[in-house]
């Protein structure tokens, strides 16, 4: 007979897979998943194990999971009475031990993107247990690494192998991805508690800078600023009035309305603070008047001082030394100049003047805002979307990942996985999801007229329990990505759908991409079982090359043979999923609070009004609640299920469509349930403000290769992200072979998250944007809406058509030696028509614009029948007839004067051009 598997072990044992693998681990043996055959010895010793006590001793363990909650630990470790299993914990707490290490040196293992990303999550533990967070001793998180069999300790490549790509339950929510490009942990499935929180070490990526307080000098302050030291003596003026004015002080009505004298603090002046009568009274000064003059003072120094001109010799609004000053990451000057009421050219000026140049629009880094705000007198601090939602919640009591923290173990149910069908197109995603669910036993018991809401659930029985699983309905990973993209993640495992007759195809590999850039483990569906042309054999092979290697093959990823079209093997594939789940995550939610979770749809009904379909991650969501999600807001009027039956309510999960919003939420926005309908407006209606002033504030830069060179100097990063587009395969793995074959050094990563053929779609200027990487095309140009979203987004999209030379600027960067390049853009020609000279203006050529548009102080050259006969010029003057022009359009007349350059002749030609950095081909 063939080697049994351990599921199959666990069922004949009367216990669960994962029990199984346990005891697995704990007798010694190397057993991955719960769909790995186990050889004869082995089974023969653990039925021994299991005999000793029976399946009761199973059923002894399971019982022992329940009882309050022992510890933690208990869980996997050893059971009380099993026989030999005393030592057990031992090698759970070596495998924990080991667990964080290959994060050290990610990439170190093996180049593909799976294996990069899987090590990551390993130092969750550490993170959890940073947090004073009542989970004891990192709670599931930390004890999952150690009898998890896909722990990354024991060097699994897969995505599948993470413990997780959310913090054990803990919480979606804080797995945001946080989106500092500069996060060392760039791409990876954002494993831990959302940054910046819980630490404040951790929010030094995007946080204020350590040097906040006082203004210090700083290395790259060029000069020392008299203003600067005036602003910290200023920034403590209780001393100065306390003591060495006292005397001296007008006297004055004795007490004031400071009331009697309150025992002395000679010496504490300044933390009694302004105002009270009492300091001055302790020194027998007068109360309000004296205090009064003082700060008028007082307030006419800081006057003074902040209309003092700054360097440059502009007049700046000042701050005095510990203004705080909020920017979102990505600000600009004139967001800056905006926030202060200056003009943004002013601060153009002193920046100037403190050795950085940057225009008006340019997105800058945190860095130079400091450089700014310490010579102007303001704290920076600099703030993420993330943040500012979580702060914006927060003034709101609602915090999140407090709440998540505060959670007991006891308070966290099991909840179903949710799923997502993803492959090539035509590969049978659709007609697998209309399988599974006609399949559902329960969806033809409801009655109801099976809807898309966008997701649904079925359940089915396993290992002896009722289960039920929840799949999004949109297949494809484009929805995918775009809600991570927004920050969402729903997915927990991803079906892979491979046509047995096909084979791998460009979107298979796209899909994966995705799924693994993600973190989500992955089950593959091989479709078109029933066709003669299948070859699932071959399937399994290819997908090899991706680091998916079938069990058969002696990995650890799950291939379940399907017909979608004849509904064969429907069964199995949930039943892998499943298993896929229970090994390698470990999804658990409180379905005793306020609902929390996603929209994953959203649409406007003509009858209904808005109707979005969430997905509740945590709580529950019932009739009645007050609810917000992003910018919309109301009271719950109505939920429907899959079927279209009215629900009351809706648990961890559970997909529902929810009626009573007043505006049509976007797939991804988060939703919570709050005290009342007030909350729920007011958190909206700042969000929609929040919202309106970033789209202000578009145009902000992710990271460039530029921007990774210096970032890279800074040790503020240490991967870099790629995706790959090119016109055929070849080019494209060609260049991935050589790309990875870069010599990188130790401290730097080079991961390729997605590579594929064809143009450069919007799809991958999303993923771009989520993972912060850089979109390198071959031979290949983007899309007219990919082009708009890279600009809008700012991803760096760098086109090559020799390999040598992307390499060569991949090289570069990761060495820190890459420098921007230009290039003239022609802006336009204007023909001379005739020459007008001016004693005092020199000659003015009478133009026609011939294409494009002729801008003052462009640069210029005029060529006369093709020949340069004048360069490096400049459009001095501009007239349209008498009057001043900026700028004049194809087709119409003008006079341009191009300084002291006068050998211009009728039938010359002026071209005007500008220098713009030079996209690499
Ligand atoms: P999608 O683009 O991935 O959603 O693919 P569809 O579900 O629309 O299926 C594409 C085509 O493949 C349709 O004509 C289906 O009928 C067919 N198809 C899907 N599954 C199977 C299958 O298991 N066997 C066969 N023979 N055809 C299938």
């Amino acid at each position: 007979m063939a080697k049994p598997r351990v599921h199959e072990l666990a069922k004949e044992l009367g216990t669960t897979s994962k029990d199984v693998l346990a005891k697995l681990q704990e007798m010694g043996e190397f057993v991955r998943t719960a769909s790995s055959t186990v050889e004869a010895p082995v089974v023969r010793k653990l039925k021994e194990a299991y005999g000793d006590s029976g399946s009761a001793g199973a059923k002894k363990d399971k019982a022992a999971q329940k009882p309050a909650a022992p510890k933690p630990g208990a869980k996997s470790a050893p059971k009380p009475g099993a026989s030999g299993s005393a030592k057990p914990a031992a090698p759970a707490a070596e495998k924990k031990a080991a667990a964080p290490k290959p994060a050290a040196k990610p990439g170190q293992t093996a180049p593909k993107p799976g294996v990069q990303s899987a090590p990551k999550p390993a130092p969750r533990p550490g993170a959890a247990g940073a947090k004073p967070g009542p989970r004891p001793g990192g709670g599931r998180s930390s004890a999952r690494p150690g009898n998890n069999p896909f722990a990354p300790s024991q060097g699994m490549p897969k995505p599948g192998a993470k413990p997780g790509p959310r913090p054990g339950g803990g919480g979606r929510g804080g797995a945001r991805p946080g989106n500092n490009p500069f996060a060392p942990s760039q791409g990876m499935p954002k494993p831990g508690p959302r940054p910046g929180r819980s630490g404040d070490a951790a929010r030094t990526g995007g946080g204020p800078k350590p040097r906040g307080g006082k203004p210090t000098p700083r290395p790259g302050a060029p000069r020392p600023n008299p203003a600067m030291l005036k602003n910290s003596a200023l920034a403590k003026p209780a001393p100065s009035r306390g003591g060495g004015r006292g005397p001296g002080g007008p006297g004055g009505p004795g007490g004031g309305p400071g009331g009697p004298p309150r025992g002395g603090r000679p010496g504490g002046p300044r933390g009694s603070g302004r105002g009270r009568g009492a300091t001055q009274g302790a020194f027998g000064r007068g109360g309000g008047r004296a205090r009064n003059k003082k700060s008028k003072r007082a307030k006419r120094q800081e006057m003074e001082q902040m209309q003092a001109p700054s360097i440059g010799g502009v007049t700046v609004p000042r701050g005095d030394g510990n203004t705080p000053l909020r920017l979102r990451r990505g600000s600009s000057l004139a967001d800056f100049a905006e926030k202060i009421n200056t003009d943004p050219t002013n601060l153009v000026t002193v920046l100037f003047h403190l050795g950085e140049m940057a225009t008006i629009t340019q997105s800058l880094d945190e860095e130079t805002f400091q450089i700014l705000g310490e010579e102007l007198g303001y704290k920076i601090q600099i703030v993420s979307p993330e943040d500012e939602d979580r702060e914006l919640l927060e003034s709101f009591d609602i915090d999140l990942e407090a709440e998540a923290e505060a959670e007991d173990d006891e308070d966290l149910q099991a909840r179903p996985p949710v799923v997502t069908v993803m492959g090539h197109v035509d590969h049978g995603k659709t007609k697998l999801l209309d399988a599974i669910r006609s399949a559902d036993v329960t969806a033809k018991e409801a009655g109801g007229i099976t809807q898309h809401i966008g997701a649904y659930q079925v359940s089915m029985e396993h290992e002896g329990e009722n289960r039920r699983i929840t799949f999004l309905d949109t297949p494809g990973h484009e929805a995918f990505t775009a809600m991570r993209a927004r920050g969402a993640k729903a997915t927990d495992v991803a079906i892979l759908v491979v046509a047995a007759d096909d084979g791998v195809m460009p979107q298979t590999i796209e899909a994966l991409n995705h799924a693994q850039a993600a973190g989500v483990p992955v089950v593959v569906a091989v479709n078109k079982i029933d066709k003669d042309t299948a070859n699932p054999q071959k399937v399994m092979s290819q997908l090899t090359e991706y680091d998916l290697i079938a069990e058969e093959f002696g990995g650890e990823t799950m291939f379940v043979p399907i017909s979608a079209l004849q509904r064969k093997g429907i069964d199995d594939l949930l039943e892998a999923v499943l298993l896929t789940t229970d090994a390698a995550l470990d999804l658990k939610a409180n379905p005793d609070k306020s609902a929390r979770g996603i929209a994953i749809e959203a649409k406007l009904d003509k009858g209904r009004g808005a109707v979005a379909t969430v997905l509740v991650e945590s709580g529950t969501l019932k009739q009645g609640d007050a609810i917000v999600c992003g910018t919309a807001y109301g009271r719950v009027r109505a939920l429907f299920d899959e079927n279209g039956q009215s629900v009351e309510e809706a648990g961890p999960s559970r997909p529902v469509q929810v009626l009573g919003l007043s505006s049509v939420p976007r797939a991804g926005d988060t939703f919570l349930a709050t005290d009342d309908d007030r909350t729920a407006r007011q958190i909206a209606e700042k969000r929609d403000a929040i919202e309106r002033n970033a789209a202000q504030a578009r145009g902000r830069k992710r990271i460039s290769l530029e921007d990774f060179t210096k970032a890279l100097e800074e040790g503020k990063v240490d991967m870099l992200n790629l995706i790959l587009k090119g016109d055929v395969s070849g080019a494209v793995e060609a260049l991935e072979d050589s790309l990875l074959k870069i010599d990188v050094g130790e401290e730097v990563d080079l991961r390729i998250i997605h590579r594929g053929v064809g143009a450069i779609t919007e799809n991958d200027i999303n993923l771009a944007t989520v993972d912060n990487a850089i979109v390198i095309g071959f031979n290949v140009r983007p899309e007219a809406k990919a082009r708009d979203l890279a600009e809008s987004e700012g991803v760096d999209v760098r086109y090559y058509s020799v390999i040598y030379d992307a390499i060569d600027d991949i090289e570069n960067s990761l060495k820190g030696m890459l420098k921007p390049e230009f290039e003239e853009v022609h802006t336009g020609s204007a023909e001379i028509r005739e020459v007008f000279r001016s004693s005092k203006w020199g000659n003015i050529a009478g133009c026609m614009v011939k294409d494009g548009v002729i801008k003052r102080n462009s640069k210029a050259r005029i060529t006369r029948d093709g020949v340069v006969v004048g360069d490096n010029l400049t459009v001095e003057s501009l007239r349209r007839f008498k009057d001043d022009a900026t700028e004049v359009r194809e087709g119409f007349e003008c006079g341009v004067g191009l300084g002291s350059f006068n050998d211009i002749r009728e039938g010359d030609l002026i071209e005007t051009f500008e220098m713009q950095e030079k996209p690499r081909d």
